[in-house]
């Protein structure tokens, strides 16, 4: 009997496919391939010459390779933790966006910086280091969608409605932003005596604001803000939600009065996939399970969760953790799959089985990589990603407050 030859799959029907396995992540799976395979699965892609297209993985890595050697220490790759293995095997440093942004300051000898993560970074990167370093971002599509949930205008708009209601109140707000924002809102806490956050110093940014006034303005993610606020004691019912779609946010003046914190409606696509329920499953299928989770998450999943943090307290918890140890991870696909691969004696997976990558840094496909390098061989310099001088005066006021905290 002849065998029947199984067909190719495309590209679409591969991710197909996976997305209908609710065992399996694409991130979990899916091989390096051309950039031209991968455009169904990412798209609102940055146009790149058409000669990057078709590149094969190996081609791209020797060429990504030469290309750094050839630049030497005029250059340094930072990368983050969510960024896919084929792009951050190329870093310099790797971290969290609070690592990175001290690891950005720091740099004395390199020309350029090639930020292997999101807008917001490449941006804050450029704020941090000398005015002569050249930041670059491989694929300017590479976004975040909770940074764009904050538009600056409503953000300003909001702040004005907020103080005519606290008009004649001797009611001092504070406004921090998440280090996932756009640098005009990094330069606006700046000018209004606030500053910028990570997930890993937002208790210490919290500080910080009450030791200067008595309310918050928390932009862009509530859930930070929220389970920040949480920890610190503050009662849910004093941490107000304001949604910029409505009128004054839809509070009431009273609501606004009251409240300690002013949580604005953002959230992270990602970090929203977790829940309870994951949480109970993997108790139940897994007894004596730890889970830790991303404070980006929901309220009700940090407090189910054993334990929370930002990214680098994640891999230093799991990490440091004895061997034999299980793990369900409430972050980006990515990172988790990494931490599993490189602590082989301990059970570690994700709590979303299904699709939990950050779309937007995936667009950072290696293809964007060789393109930008080549073109600094060259003599060109591409994807350089500058803020202008007065939002970046602003921005590194604001910066500079989060860097010195204790
Ligand atoms: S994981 Fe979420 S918050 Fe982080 S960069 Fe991606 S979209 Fe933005």
């Amino acid at each position: 009997m002849t065998a029947v030859a199984t067909p190719t799959r495309t590209r679409d029907e591969e991710l197909l496919a996976l997305y209908s396995n609710p065992d399996t992540c694409p991130a979990d799976r899916l091989k390096p391939v051309p950039l031209i395979e991968e455009q169904a699965f990412v798209a609102w892609q940055q146009d790149i010459p058409r000669e990057y297209l078709r590149v094969s993985p190996e081609e791209l890595d020797q060429r990504i390779r030469a290309a750094r050697a050839y630049l030497g220490k005029r250059l340094v790759i930072l990368g983050h933790h969510y960024q896919r293995d084929e792009v951050i095997q190329y870093a310099d440093f790797t971290g969290d966006s609070f690592k990175l942004a001290r690891h950005a300051a720091e740099q004395k000898e390199a020309e350029y910086v090639l930020f292997c993560g999101v807008h917001f970074m490449a941006e804050s990167a450029d704020i941090l280091t000398r005015p002569e370093v050249r930041v670059i971002l491989p694929n300017m599509a590479a976004g975040c969608s909770m940074a764009d949930m904050a538009d600056p205008d409503d953000v300003y708009a909001a702040w004005d409605e907020i103080h005519e209601v606290l008009a004649g109140s001797g009611s001092k707000v504070i406004p921090i932003t998440y280090m996932n924002s756009a640098a005009s809102l990094k330069a606006f806490t700046g000018e209004h005596d606030g500053l910028v956050c990570t997930s890993s110093n937002a208790p210490k940014s919290f500080d910080y604001a009450f030791e200067r006034g008595d309310k918050i303005f928390f932009f862009p993610d509530q859930h930070l803000g929220r389970n920040t606020g949480y920890a610190k004691g503050i009662p849910l019912d004093q941490m107000v939600l304001w949604n910029w779609r409505l009128p004054h946010g839809g509070l009431t003046p009273d609501q606004i009065r009251k409240a300690k914190v002013i949580l604005w409606a953002g959230h992270c696509s990602t970090h929203q996939r977790f829940s309870v329920e994951q949480i109970e499953k993997a108790r139940r299928d897994y007894p004596g399970i730890n889970v830790i989770v991303h404070p980006e998450c929901r309220w009700e999943v940090v407090q189910a969760a054993d334990d929370s943090g930002s990214t680098e307290k994640i891999v230093r918890v799991v990490t440091e953790a004895p061997a034999g140890t299980a793990w369900a991870v409430g972050t980006e696909i990515n990172l988790v799959n990494r931490l599993a691969h490189e602590n082989p004696d301990k059970t570690i997976f994700c709590l979303d089985p299904v699709v939990c990558p950050c779309s937007t840094m995936y667009r950072i496909h290696p293809a964007y990589v060789a393109w930008v390098l080549e073109g600094l061989v060259a003599g060109h310099v591409i994807n350089e990603v500058r803020v202008d001088d007065e939002t970046r005066k602003w921005s590194l006021v604001a910066l500079e407050r989060m860097l010195a905290l204790p």
